[in-house]
């Protein structure tokens, strides 16, 4: 596992064999055993009980091809934003555009248009698709917009033409996806269809106990984040295992579906388990006892949560994963047929995934037990950040590792500890909030000098929190602060602390010291 010779730590597992023909695409590895499970459900919408089976998707995914090629003209290389809340009608969307070679990008419902128009402006969309009730915030774009609601109608009026066979590669650019990673403002975060394979892969290589196709996954996290839709939707239908789309967390409802789909596998965020914790007597009015595994991943999850959840669901085991968008989604899972239970790791390297763990200041690596950056390298990893060599450059180094930002260490054992964060990123209920972006609003303020965004540490997680130092003689107070960003950021961007300070610290550089200002946290608010 762990190499002292190269300072490398290795997956306990064989790396998976990637489809040998450079043209698979995502759609076409879907589909490779489809005659093995072709009338078994592949997505249920647990509103209206409507199910696909995985023929019935496979069809779908070809007629809306024929849709956005015949009737909108999208063809290999367009952009197609996404922009839409869960619902089974979203994979569809996903995979009949990556079908096309043509590249989707996603976008956070919650999006006010200001933040929307970032993304807009980076990644260039030909076409949005989206559903009615979200037309307001993306009629002034100039786009062609594609409603979901209506995609009965819409993929009949194209069923008479030609079928389409475009040619993909693996190394094609399916998706953009955007996080923003190590530093500054949200950057698209550029997947092939081979770094999508191998995370469906490498995500499931652990699953060999589950009787393929029998699983059921109830996904409960947002379709447009990585986590919804490549290492959980994706990477389950791949297995011919069936998912089950909520819109949105709904205590009731989720334990609900558990009980009426006899749902096996749970994969979500942390909230969502704390959520499951704190309101006990909801589940146990439920039959959740067809429920195996509680997955979780984006945000560190307590083994103490841990232990509490399995009180609750005897029958499940608990278990976290680790990953960011920029690997797909995925670095390393629990392995449960290890044995490793309710550690508080996020459990051991994918197979196919490396690691070194990088001395913050002598660069050196480290053996386990250690505490530095984790560094990482593997199929999985994107491409690039699109069109910013720059932020490239700095996230993968010339040898291929993607410098996570992140900290931790591996115990002798080979399970890795993510303990902090050397990055700017803060993850509020699992979202990304980007310091960078909150601090550019900030000092628009004409009575805000300077700013620095941190995250706060609470019962619940981190929350944004600004150090402000305002104008002489300004009698700008917090509330006023917290309300003007609340205006121009969605829900879960909005700053919840405010303290005031006389002086930023600073590196010579110009950099904010956030690590200086996060123990500096003061006592009174
Ligand atoms: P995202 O790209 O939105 O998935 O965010 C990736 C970041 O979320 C990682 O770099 C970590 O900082 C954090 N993260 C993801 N999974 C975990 C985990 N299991 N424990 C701690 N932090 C995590």
């Amino acid at each position: 596992l762990y190499n002292p010779n190269t300072g490398i730590y290795t997956s306990p597992r064989p790396p998976v064999p990637l489809p040998q023909s450079p043209t698979t695409s995502i759609v076409d590895f879907l589909f490779r055993n489809l005659s093995v499970y072709s009338d078994r459900p592949a997505l249920i919408d647990p509103n209206s009980h409507q199910i696909f089976t995985f023929s019935q998707l496979k069809r779908k995914i070809s007629d809306f091809a024929q849709t956005l090629h015949y009737t909108y003209s999208i063809s290999k290389g367009d952009v197609v934003l996404i922009f839409s809340p869960n619902s089974i009608l979203f994979p569809v969307a996903f995979l009949a555009v990556t079908s096309l070679g043509a590249i989707a990008t996603t976008a956070n419902p919650l999006y006010t248009v200001k933040e929307l128009a970032h993304q807009i402006s980076d990644s260039k969309p030909k076409l949005i698709i989206t559903v009615d009730q979200l037309f307001s915030k993306v009629n002034g774009f100039n786009l062609p917009l594609i409603d979901l609601g209506n995609f009965s109608d819409l993929v009949a009026k194209s069923s008479n033409h030609a079928s389409l066979s475009p040619s993909v590669y693996q190394s094609d650019v399916a998706a953009i996806l955007y996080s923003s990673g190590t530093t500054g403002l949200s950057k698209g975060v550029v997947l092939t269809h081979r770094s999508i394979i191998a995370t469906a892969l490498m995500v499931t290589s652990d699953q060999e106990f589950y009787k393929e196709g029998r699983s059921v996954f109830l996904c409960v996290v947002p379709l447009f984040h990585i986590m919804g839709l490549i290492t959980f939707t994706y990477a389950q239908l791949q297995r011919g295992n069936a998912t089950v789309v909520m819109a949105r967390f709904e205590l009731e409802k989720s334990v609900d579906a558990i009980q009426r789909y006899k749902v096996t596998h749970l994969y979500t965020a942390p909230p969502v388990v704390v959520a499951l914790v704190k309101q006990p007597a909801v589940v146990r009015r439920y039959d959740v006892s067809s429920l195996q595994e509680i997955g979780t991943g984006a945000a560190p999850l307590s083994k103490d949560t841990m232990d509490e959840c399995s009180k609750i669901f005897p029958h499940a085991k608990i278990l976290q994963g680790y990953g960011m968008t920029e690997t797909g989604g995925i670095i390393s899972i629990e392995n449960t047929r290890a044995g490793f239970l309710n550690s508080g790791s996020s459990g051991v390297l994918c197979p196919g995934m490396e690691s070194k763990i990088i001395h913050i200041e002598t660069l050196k690596p480290l053996p386990p037990k250690q505490l530095g950056e984790i560094w990482v390298h593997g199929p999985n990893l994107m491409k690039e950040y699109f069109h910013n060599k720059e932020a490239t450059e700095q996230t993968i180094d010339k040898q291929g590792w993607l410098h996570t930002g992140d900290l931790g260490y591996f115990d002798e054992q080979g399970r890795i500890y993510v303990v902090d964060r050397l990055k700017e990123l803060i993850k509020y209920k699992g979202y990304q909030v980007a310091p960078a972006e909150l601090e550019g609003l900030l000092v628009s303020h004409p009575e805000i000098m300077d700013a620095a965004v941190v995250p706060y540490i609470d019962d619940e997680g981190e929350i944004p929190m600004a150090y402000v130092v305002i104008k002489p003689g300004s009698s700008l107070n917090g509330e006023e602060i917290q309300s003007f960003i609340a205006k121009q950021v969605a829900s879960f961007k909005r700053i919840r602390k405010v303290a005031f300070i006389d002086v930023i610290p600073k590196a010579a550089s110009g950099k904010i010291l956030r690590r200086e200002l996060r123990q500096k946290i003061p006592s009174k608010l």
